[in-house]
């Protein structure tokens, strides 16, 4: 495995790391969790959801719904997509419907709004809506970062379609492009130093997500979501210890945890992930993580190579 591979899968699999981590405490605030767990360190399931051990939520099934669709539409959907052409959304947008018919273990309210409104009417984007500044676009934008790598164009005009299918909101489209874009320089070998001033000047650029002081908020308005992320991406430059860190601030845990986890696990790449908590995945769900990233990599070796012929 080469590095950006070992990266690229890092990333993903330390995504579901993270969800199912911070399933446990999702909702949970941070004195409750200290009550309860003293502090919360091991893949145990349970949680609001009642999950199995290693069972991951839907940020990373919706990751994955996001990835086959991608897969599945290949190099030619994503090369007439840049041309206009919405068949591959339209791809995405049932993989979406097929995910939520197959009544995952959860679904946020935009997500579901969003969904319904595609199935309802085919339509690729609703109204703007001051309500759609949740994180449910943001937290499983992952699989179109990989499939874009090395097309900044292609990566902002990917990341906002797949968005706007069920999110509307100017903040909610910063965020997905700027994690996507820090993931993808992770990608590349970013040292933590220079991940720590990426973050500094792009909150000077989006003064919104600044994240200095702390407020302490981990809800999922991307806002919070955004800020407890660089917040304790910034503060550790350990995979476990960073993670342990964001889980254990409570709230929108899962989702929290898992952004955290793609982005520790882009800088540390699955060979060095912790073994205790890859081990406690579902095998299924590792199986599909590593076939995906697969296809997706390749996807966007072979659109690179297909628009330099
Ligand atoms: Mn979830
Ligand atoms: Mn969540």
């Amino acid at each position: 495995m080469n590095e950006l591979h070992d990266r690229a899968l890092g990333a993903y699999l330390g995504f579901a790391i993270g969800d199912a981590l911070g399933a446990t405490v999702e909702f949970m605030r941070p004195r409750e969790i200290a009550a309860r767990f003293g502090v919360h360190r091991d893949i145990i399931g349970g949680g609001w959801l009642k999950l199995a051990r290693g069972q991951v939520t839907d940020d990373t099934t919706m990751s994955l719904a996001l990835g086959d669709a991608l897969i599945h539409g290949g190099s030619q959907a994503l090369r007439q997509h840049a041309q206009g052409d919405e068949t591959l959304i339209r791809g995405i947008g049932d993989a979406y419907v097929h995910w939520f018919k197959g009544k995952p273990v959860d679904c946020g309210n935009t997500c579901r709004r969003g969904i319904l409104r595609y199935l309802r009417d085919g339509s690729l984007q609703g109204d703007y809506n001051p309500g759609d500044g949740g994180n449910g676009a943001l937290m499983r934008n992952l699989p179109a970062v990989l499939a874009t790598l090395g097309d900044d164009a292609a990566f902002e005009r990917l990341s906002i379609a797949q968005s706007h299918l069920t999110h509307h909101h100017p903040l909610s489209d910063a965020a997905t492009l700027g994690l996507g874009r820090l993931l993808g320089s992770l990608l590349k070998g970013m040292s933590h130093s220079a991940c720590q001033q990426w973050a500094a000047q792009w909150v000077t650029d989006n003064p919104a997500f600044k994240f200095t002081p702390y407020r302490g908020y981990a809800t999922a308005y991307v806002v919070d979501t955004v800020q407890t992320v660089l917040h304790y991406l910034t503060q550790h430059a350990d995979f476990e210890t960073v993670l342990i860190a964001t889980v254990n601030q409570g709230d929108d845990a899962d989702t929290t945890g898992a952004l955290v986890g793609m982005l520790a696990g882009a800088q540390c790449g699955a060979s060095r992930l912790p073994p205790h908590w890859l081990r406690r995945l579902q095998a299924a769900t590792v199986q599909a993580i590593t076939a995906q990233t697969s296809g997706l990599l390749a996807l966007a070796h072979s659109v690179k190579e297909s628009s330099h012929a």
